[in-house]
């Protein structure tokens, strides 16, 4: 009988296998799909601490960009996985813009994010095909991108201690006396002296079945694949080939999209380009159930942004767009913790559109909650009953 049944093989389940591993305990990840078959397979992977208000989520955010970069070099031996420590530069469309995303900045200064403060002069030292007219911007060493899928394959492979059953669906928790000990499947139970449940925007369903309630809903993204472009935009002719876009780059708008509670279409173009040589745009944001029709005018709105921010991407394809949805709670922060109304359940969920850049931070507390160690940040803020009362 394993010590803990993740439910859940995307890359929050997966660093909640890792993390729990590394602290000892045998660990079953059960998945109803593959790895990374859920959101994570279907968003991107910014690992931001530029896109966040002071609070809770900024100070888990801080310490994942870290521990991100830990397990990146670490996994380096086994293969590794794509992280690129690149920084991100959010752009200013006018002065007051400017001087509100200074203030942020210096804020957020006080949570332990490093920013430099850019310059309309300096912009294109950071970005020589950066369209023309932005007032300045901030620069942001600590963002980072990775590359989800294989990170979460990664993670689940590092420890023997880990098995791994995917397409094996839970149907339910076992009980016993109103505590949780172990998962239904429907290959069969798995007896466990714990279970954590990473079903991201699935999680819901899967507290449903303990019979407590978490209020996360599907906020639906798309983004949007350019062919992939030669790395031949050197800023001089005798410098080395760099990329059209070299760090994130996106607009302040996206910080007020990001942190908004509406319903209705939002789309504020975060650009980048990956390894591959192509340039992901996203994204966009909406609450419209699971829906999964394509919408070729929130497509064209991504398209006109990122040409906004650098014109040369007009003359571009567009090879593919996907979509996914991102696990929403009302309040923005995740589920984390043991839930006080079911002992022996813990959550690890609802992360939204930051699952992939905290998803260390939240393996690292789901393990230090699950052995009864300090953890490093206090989980009050993402107790899995605070919802009580709150409207959906
Ligand atoms: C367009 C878009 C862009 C995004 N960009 C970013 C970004 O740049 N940076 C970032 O940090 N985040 C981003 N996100 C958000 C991020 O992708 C998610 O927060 C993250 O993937 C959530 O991971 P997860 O492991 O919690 O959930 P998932 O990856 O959805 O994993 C949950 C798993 O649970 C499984 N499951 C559910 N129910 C059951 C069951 N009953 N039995 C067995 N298995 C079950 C599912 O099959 C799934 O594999 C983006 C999201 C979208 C949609």
């Amino acid at each position: 009988m394993p010590d803990v049944v993740v439910i859940g093989a995307g890359m929050v389940g997966a660093a909640c296998a890792y993390y729990a591993a590394r602290e000892g305990l045998s660990v079953t990840v059960v998945d109803r799909a593959a790895v990374a078959g859920g959101t994570t397979g279907s968003g991107e992977g910014n690992v931001l601490v530029s896109d966040k208000e002071p609070g809770p989520e900024l100070d888990l955010a801080v310490l994942s960009c870290r521990l991100w970069t830990e397990l990146a070099s670490e996994a380096r031996e086994a293969g590794g996985f794509e992280h690129e420590p690149k920084g991100g530069l959010v752009v200013a469309e006018s002065d007051e813009v400017l001087r509100a995303l200074t203030q942020l900045a210096g804020r957020q200064g006080k949570s332990g994010v490093v920013t430099r403060q850019v310059a309309t002069a300096e912009l294109a030292g950071y970005e020589p095909h950066l369209a023309p007219g932005f007032a300045g911007g901030v620069f942001y060493p600590q963002d980072a991108q990775v590359q989800p899928m294989l990170a979460a394959a990664r993670l689940i492979r590092r420890w023997p201690r880990v098995a791994l059953r995917t397409g094996t669906e839970v149907t339910g928790l076992l009980m016993e006396r109103g505590r949780v000990t172990g998962v239904r499947t429907r290959d069969g139970d798995i007896p466990a002296g714990a279970v954590v449940n990473a079903g991201g925007v699935w999680g819901d369903r899967i507290a449903a079945f303990a019979g407590v309630e978490l209020p996360i809903m599907p906020r639906r993204g798309f983004i949007l694949v350019t062919e992939p472009l030669a790395p031949a935009y050197g800023a001089s002719p005798a410098g080395p080939p760099a990329p059209l876009v070299r760090h994130k780059v996106y607009t302040a708008a996206y910080v007020t999209n990001v942190a908004s509670d509406s319903e209705g279409l939002e789309t504020s173009a975060v650009v980048e380009a990956t390894r591959a040589g192509t340039v992901l745009i996203g994204a966009s944001r909406e609450r419209v159930g699971f829906d999964r029709t394509v919408s070729l005018p929130v497509l064209a709105r991504l398209a006109r942004q990122a040409v906004d921010l650098f014109p040369a991407l007009a003359d571009v394809r567009a090879i593919r767009a996907y979509c996914g949805f991102r696990p929403y709670c009302p309040d923005h922060l995740p589920v984390i913790g043991a839930d006080p109304r079911v002992p022996g359940l813990y959550h690890a969920c609802g992360h939204e559109g930051a699952g992939i850049g905290l998803a260390p931070v939240t393996g690292l507390l789901t393990a230090r909650l699950l052995t009864g160690a300090e953890p490093e940040i206090d989980p009050a803020p993402f107790r899995p009953d605070r919802f009580a009362g709150t409207p959906g």
